[in-house]
C-alpha cells in the first residue's frame, strides 16, 4: 500500500528565491508527522506546496497514490486533504455556524456538524456569534471544526498555538489526538516542540529548505542533544510543556545533517 502523502524530490520557489529544496518525505496512513525547524526554513511553503496553493518547480507529490502536483486547490481539498493555514482559515464577518455550514458542503454535511460541535462544546454555545469576535483560542478551534467536518484523511495543520495561552494549547492538542485515533492523519506544523513531540510518530526537521532531519518522534524525546542540535536556539525548543521557558539560551546549530531524501516511516540512526 503507498504511503498516504509522498513529497519526491520536491522543489517550490518565489520568484528566483528557492524555499524548497529537494524535499523528499512521507506520511504512513494513520500516523502524525510532526514538521519542526527554525523560523523562515520552509515549513510553511511545503504545507502550501501540498495542498496546491503553490505549484511545485521539481518533484512529485503523491496522495494515496494518486499524483495531485499541478491538480487544483480545490481538487486536492475534494481528494481528502485539508489545511488549516498559519493565521486561521475562518470568514470573521460570518457566524459561527455559517462558517461551518459552508465547510460542511464539501463534507457529509449534518452529521459532521455535529461531530464538530461535540468536539467543541464552546463553538455549540456560539453558533450565532460573528467568527472574529470570538477569543483568539475558539477561532482557532473553528478552524480546526471547519477542516474536520470535510472529514480529511489528511490534516495539515500550520502553527495551530499561534498565539495561544498554554492551557488552550493543550485542550487543542487533545482534540488533534481524539481527531487521530479517528484514523485521520496529520502534518503538523508546530512551535510547541514538546507538544507535537508527544502527539507525532514521526518528525521531520527542516533546515534552510531542505530536508535535515527524520526519525522517530521518540528519538527527540528521549535525546535532548538532538532536539538541542536542530531545533536549539529557537524558543520552540524550550518551550515545555506549561509554556514557560526553560532555558532559550544558546543559539546552537545542527552539527551534521543528514542529505538526501529518507521515509519518514523509516527509523533514522543517530546524527
Ligand atoms: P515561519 O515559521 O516563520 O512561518 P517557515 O519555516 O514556515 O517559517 P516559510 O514561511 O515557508 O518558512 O518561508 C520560507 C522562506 O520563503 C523564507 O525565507 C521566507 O522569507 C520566504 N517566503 C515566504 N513567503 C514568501 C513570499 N510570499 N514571497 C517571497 N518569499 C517568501
Amino acid at each position: 500500500m503507498p504511503p498516504l502523502l509522498r513529497l519526491r524530490g520536491v522543489e517550490s520557489c518565489y520568484g528566483r528565491f528557492v524555499a524548497l529544496k529537494n524535499v523528499s518525505l512521507v506520511v504512513p496512513h494513520g500516523s502524525v508527522v510532526a514538521l519542526l525547524g527554525p523560523n523562515g526554513v520552509g515549513k510553511t511553503t511545503l504545507l502550501r506546496t501540498v495542498s496546491g496553493m503553490m505549484k511545485p518547480t521539481a518533484g512529485e507529490i503523491w496522495f494515496d497514490g494518486v499524483r495531485i502536483d499541478g491538480s487544483p486547490d480545490h481538487a486536492i481539498a475534494r481528494a481528502g486533504l485539508a489545511h488549516i493555514p498559519e493565521g486561521r482559515g475562518i470568514f470573521p464577518g460570518l457566524s459561527v455556524a455559517e462558517n461551518l455550514q459552508m465547510a460542511a458542503m464539501a463534507g457529509d454535511g449534518p452529521a459532521q456538524l455535529e461531530r464538530a460541535y461535540g468536539l467543541f462544546p464552546v463553538l455549540g454555545q456560539r453558533r450565532a456569534q460573528q467568527a472574529g469576535t470570538l477569543s483568539g483560542g475558539e477561532q482557532q478551534m473553528l478552524s480546526l471544526a471547519r477542516a474536520i467536518v470535510t472529514k480529511p484523511r489528511l490534516l495539515m495543520v500550520d502553527e495551530l498555538s499561534l498565539g495561544l495561552a498554554p492551557r488552550i494549547v493543550a485542550q487543542l492538542f487533545a482534540t488533534l489526538q481524539d481527531i487521530r485515533s479517528e484514523g485521520t492523519s496529520i502534518l503538523l506544523v508546530e512551535q510547541y516542540v514538546r507538544y507535537a513531540l508527544r502527539l507525532a510518530d514521526f518528525v521531520v526537521i527542516m533546515q534552510k529548505g531542505r530536508i535535515a532531519f527524520i526519525g522517530e518522534s521518540g528519538e527527540l524525546q528521549h535525546d535532548g542533544r538532538l532536539v538541542e542540535a536542530y531545533l536549539g536556539g529557537t524558543q520552540a525548543a524550550t518551550v515545555d510543556q506549561n509554556g514557560s521557558n526553560a532555558a532559550a539560551t544558546s543559539d546552537a546549530r545542527p552539527t551534521r545533517k543528514r542529505p538526501g531524501p529518507r521515509a519518514a516511516s523509516r527509523r533514522s540512526s543517530r546524527a
